[in-house]
């Protein structure tokens, strides 16, 4: 085994059978693409697969997704952890990340967590909004968030919280103002979801009966578009956007904003956005020049060139190039005549 090259995670899902909770959204099998149970032989196979490999071991993880892992019955949780600790103590990974619900947190839990070294607990926080948190069936309040989060953060542990966009009762406004609260909280780490409705859940029903309308993928782009940007400028990294290809989503999907390269189209947009308002504001028509950072390049050109060809309905004939000087979500353009 070599150290250096990149960061990975090893992702091991933990589906938590016989959750007491109905969440409108919630397929733990479709959504973890697992049914069976993980074994401490699954978690030693990744392992003993990973370090093998080429990584850089101080900013990798062991990962325990499935959003209720502190939740799941306390012998297995710590038969999991158990199973992870020893490529811990060895050093082949920084920590375990963990996600859960944020009523399954307390102190004896984070007690047990950092014995085992766990350095990141995501919260699955869905929404700051009572009202969505009840019409989804979430079975917590926006004030356990709030707390476990607390909690978590001032016993060293890294903190990620995660939210949704288009749940039932939700919209933009709604939604903005969960991540608003989200960055009061200050957590590390922020992972967005917007709402997809799979096979057997509430949500599947409740579109049937015509009483929830799913956001479509355009009007979740605009959307997280602007929650980014939010987190951006207060410093907090948003590490996913939109679920993860794969894991069976595609097979049980029924409605919703779903697509394979969601944040790259997202970020696009935001480009544009960022663009057409000061071709607007400044009147500016003809040829001109837009100067991104050169990793940002194939957002500001846009897929299929869509956002050259939106600005060209706009008057402006635009090419795009690299500058080190311009930060990341930030352009500046020049006119050619
Ligand atoms: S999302 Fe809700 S219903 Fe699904 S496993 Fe987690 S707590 Fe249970």
């Amino acid at each position: 085994m070599k150290d250096g090259g990149k960061h990975i995670n090893i992702a091991l899902f933990v589906p938590h059978a016989g959750c007491p909770h109905t969440c409108s959204f919630c397929n733990q099998k479709t959504i973890s693409g697992v049914g069976k149970r993980l074994t401490k032989e699954d978690i030693e196979k990744a392992a003993e697969i990973a370090v093998k490999g080429e990584y850089d071991r101080a900013n990798s993880e062991i990962a325990f997704f499935g959003g209720s892992f502190t939740a799941i019955d306390r012998d297995y949780m710590e038969y999991l952890l158990q199973s992870a600790y020893p490529y811990i103590e060895k050093g082949y990974f920084k920590g375990i990340r963990c996600s859960t619900r944020p009523d399954a947190i307390d102190e004896e839990i984070l007690n047990i967590l950092k014995k085992y070294g766990v350095t990141a607990i995501e919260l699955g926080a869905q929404s700051m909004s009572d009202r969505v948190l009840a019409m989804n069936e979430r079975g917590h309040r926006a004030e356990d968030v709030a707390k476990a989060s607390g909690l978590i953060k001032e016993k060293g542990f890294e903190l990620g919280l995660q939210m949704m966009t288009g749940l039932y009762g939700d919209d933009d406004e709604t939604a903005v103002s969960t991540a608003e609260k989200i960055i009061e909280l200050k957590p590390e780490t922020v992972r967005i979801y917007p709402t997809v409705v799979l096979e057997n859940t509430t949500l599947a029903r409740l579109l049937r009966e015509g009483k929830y309308k799913p956001q479509t993928t355009e009007e979740a782009i605009s959307l997280c578009g602007k929650l980014l940007l939010m987190f951006r400028e207060a410093n907090i990294k948003v590490i996913r956007l939109g679920l993860h290809s794969g894991g069976n989503v595609e097979e049980g999907f029924i409605a919703g904003a779903y697509h394979p390269a969601f944040r790259e189209m997202c970020e696009s947009r935001l480009y544009f956005d960022y663009v057409s308002d000061i071709i607007k504001k400044e009147n500016i028509k003809g040829k001109i020049t837009i100067y991104v950072n050169p990793s940002e390049i194939s957002k500001m050109t846009g897929q299929k060139k869509c956002n050259i060809l939106k600005l060209r309905e706009l008057g402006a004939e635009a090419k795009v190039k690299g500058s080190e000087a311009v930060e990341k979500y930030k352009a500046q353009i020049k006119c050619e005549e």
